[in-house]
């Protein structure tokens, strides 16, 4: 094996132009069906909406520089993935059941200042993924949150207490988030596992709703908008 075969082979200027012509071809394939998807544009992405992407996107790579492939039939292939693509979409509309079974369901993940532990019991998800993600949306701490659901894009919706409905909770900064190591009885100690809330006598308590037993100091600030 030569190194210049890796990167030349059997290269010619000829097949060079004809690449420069397939990609710009095929360009205007892509921008067409997904125009074509109907979709507006791609914050961020379903299950099922990435499958689609990543077959246009395989369709799309191999006619660019494979000189035996007609670029008729990438079209057929990026045609017949729109189409259905619309079909299915169409199904999700008409019947819940299958846009579940494509999307999945979005789940409510704080209720009250407080995890739903019902779902992390079952291992639905982990905190560290939406706990970084609520950062990013400026929660100090758990209090702040009347209601989360995590869409099933993927994203976090968030619903906020107004600042005198504000309630002590867990925090999620790493400054406190960090289990407490001096008791101090009026103070309010939030679970690191779940949010529970509550005043302790010691340290080494079991928590009421997880049975988790490391502690952390609660933090009421409002949410600032
Ligand atoms: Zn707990």
């Amino acid at each position: 094996m030569e190194i210049l075969d890796i990167f030349i082979h059997d290269t010619t200027w000829d097949f060079i132009l004809e690449i420069i012509i397939r990609c710009f071809f095929m360009f205007i394939f892509i921008l067409f069906f997904l125009r074509l998807s109907g979709k507006r544009g791609i914050r961020q992405l379903s299950i099922f909406e990435l499958a689609i992407i990543l077959s246009l996107g395989s369709a799309a790579g191999d006619p660019m520089f494979m000189d035996d492939i007609p670029l008729i039939q990438a079209f057929v292939v990026m045609s017949t993935i729109i189409i259905l693509y619309r079909l299915v979409t169409w199904a999700m509309m008409k019947n819940e059941k299958i846009e579940i079974l494509l999307e999945g369901e979005s789940l409510c993940i704080i209720e009250d200042g407080m995890m739903v532990i019902h779902d992390i019991k079952k291992g639905k998800y982990s905190h560290d993924e939406f706990f970084a993600e609520m950062r990013q949306q400026s929660v100090e701490h758990l209090g702040q949150i009347k209601v989360a659901v995590l869409e099933t894009d993927g994203s976090l919706s968030i619903l906020f207490y107004t600042e005198k409905e504000t309630k002590w909770g867990l925090p999620l900064f790493p400054k406190d988030y960090k289990k407490s190591e001096y008791l101090s009885p009026e103070t309010f100690y939030s679970c690191m596992n779940c949010g529970a809330t509550q005043h302790l006598l010691h340290l080494e308590q079991e928590c009421p709703r997880c049975q988790a037993k490391s502690w952390a100091k609660s933090l009421s600030t409002p949410h600032l908008h």
